[in-house]
């Protein structure tokens, strides 16, 4: 099946009324016949359901959903993207253990390596996620390098085929954040990443109606224990050595599942995904072209000729760009008036919706950054963040246009 037919039909909805989309088992616990069966579901040794901290068939629904899309072994939900990162590395880290992230990363992400440092996990930065820049970052600490596919805000591409084919080299795995991009635009497990990761309250939602994220695991890392000592009393899982532990461990006992009714509300935006994800592309790149022709606006934009990012983007990406494009005002001054001549737009910190967002990054979500870390992520005083959304190009561009006109006096 293509990519929407499989977004509808490639699933098994287990219903006895034959109900078109899954059920919501909105409860926290499952009663069993007896204490042995019980005892069974809890020791793995049976099929079944406990306590939803530990699993529910609505969320169990959405994670087969993910990871099919992404060509994984398994998925585990959670309750948040933050979460998701969060448990992808603690998973696998320990104090003494090395990281290398690119520099351009979601700030809450950034500000999370920050919080691992005080537990002996230390991460070292890359302004680009290329062999080039990470190999010579390598020591025997290393234990997993963390990329976003198209970052946000900076909107660069890791190179996670070259990348990961040098750290295989060190047994290294790499942990793709791919929210920005979606299944729909590439599946990153296919391209060498190990783990990949989303914050599913963006473009896998949809609609903006619900936080949540998710982990898949595409199965084939060596966890050696030897380098991951936490994985000895998993090898006997195999492939599966990954996601048991995450299972059984750090995820289920931090308590960061998420609620059937959000994955309920995820499996519906699913289904448009392609759908949304195909505007939002068109969408974003006409009025890339449009601030790109613009006088005074300076446009980024990974899928526009004058990106540096352009051949990669063609090569990953089929030569569409996401749905995030940023631009330059002048100064803040400027930012600030044009975003109060948007009639359309929303100002608001999140991305994916399918209404147009759109933020001055540097007063909010980068506001407790460094100058440097605002350098590495592509914001400056008069950034502005546009995630685009689905309304018809021709209303997008007037408002930006009129906009555009109003910032002409200001200095
Ligand atoms: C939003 C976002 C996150 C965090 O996700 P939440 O669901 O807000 O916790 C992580 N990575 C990227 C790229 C994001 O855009």
């Amino acid at each position: 099946m293509k990519f929407n037919t499989a977004l509808l039909h490639d699933k098994n909805v287990d219903d006895r009324f034959g109900s078109t989309l899954p059920p919501i088992y909105q409860v926290s616990a499952f009663s069993h016949q007896s204490p042995e069966a019980l005892e069974k579901v809890f020791n793995n040794k049976a099929p079944g359901y406990a306590y939803s901290r530990i699993g529910n068939p609505t969320v169990s629904e959405f994670e087969g959903r993910m990871s099919g899309l992404e060509g994984g072994i398994g998925a585990v939900a959670c309750s948040s993207g933050m979460a998701a990162v969060t448990m992808s590395l603690l998973n696998i880290l320990a104090s003494g253990d090395e990281v290398i992230a690119s520099a351009g990363l979601f700030g809450g992400t950034i500000d999370l390596f920050g919080d691992l440092r005080p537990f002996g996990i230390c991460t070292r930065f890359v302004k680009r996620a290329c062999v080039e820049e990470i190999e010579p970052l390598i020591t025997q600490h290393t234990k997993a390098v963390f990329v976003e596919l198209i970052g946000n805000p900076a909107l660069d591409i890791a190179d996670i085929e070259s990348v990961s084919a040098l750290l295989h080299k060190y047994h290294i795995p790499l942990i793709v954040d791919s929210t920005t991009a979606t299944p729909y635009l590439i599946q990153p497990l296919k391209h060498g990443a190990d783990i990949v990761v989303h914050s599913t309250s963006k473009y896998v939602n949809g609609s903006g109606n619900s936080i949540s994220g998710i982990i898949i695991d595409g199965g084939s890392f060596q966890w050696n224990p030897d380098r991951y000592p936490g994985f000895e009393e998993y090898r006997k899982y195999g492939k599966f050595a990954y996601l048991s532990k995450l299972r059984n461990g750090i995820w289920r006992n931090v308590g960061a599942c998420v609620s059937p009714n959000n994955a309920f509300m995820n499996i519906i935006g699913l289904e448009t995904l392609g759908l949304r994800m195909e505007r939002l592309c068109y969408n974003a790149l006409e009025l890339a072209k449009f601030f790109d022709e613009t006088n005074g606006i300076e446009v980024n934009y990974p899928a526009l000729e004058t990106s540096p990012y352009y051949s990669i983007s063609q090569k990953l990406l089929g030569g569409r760009g996401g749905a995030i494009v940023t631009i330059r005002a002048g100064s803040k001054e400027r930012a600030f008036s044009l975003i109060n001549h948007l009639q359309i737009p929303l100002i608001a910190t999140n991305i994916g919706d399918v209404r147009t967002l759109v933020i001055h990054p540097a007063s909010t979500i980068y506001a407790h950054g460094t100058q440097e870390q605002k350098i590495n992520a592509g914001v400056f005083d008069d950034t502005i963040r546009i995630s685009v959304g689905i309304e018809d190009i021709e209303d997008l561009k007037e408002d930006f246009a009129q906009a555009i006109n109003h910032i002409r006096e200001v200095i």
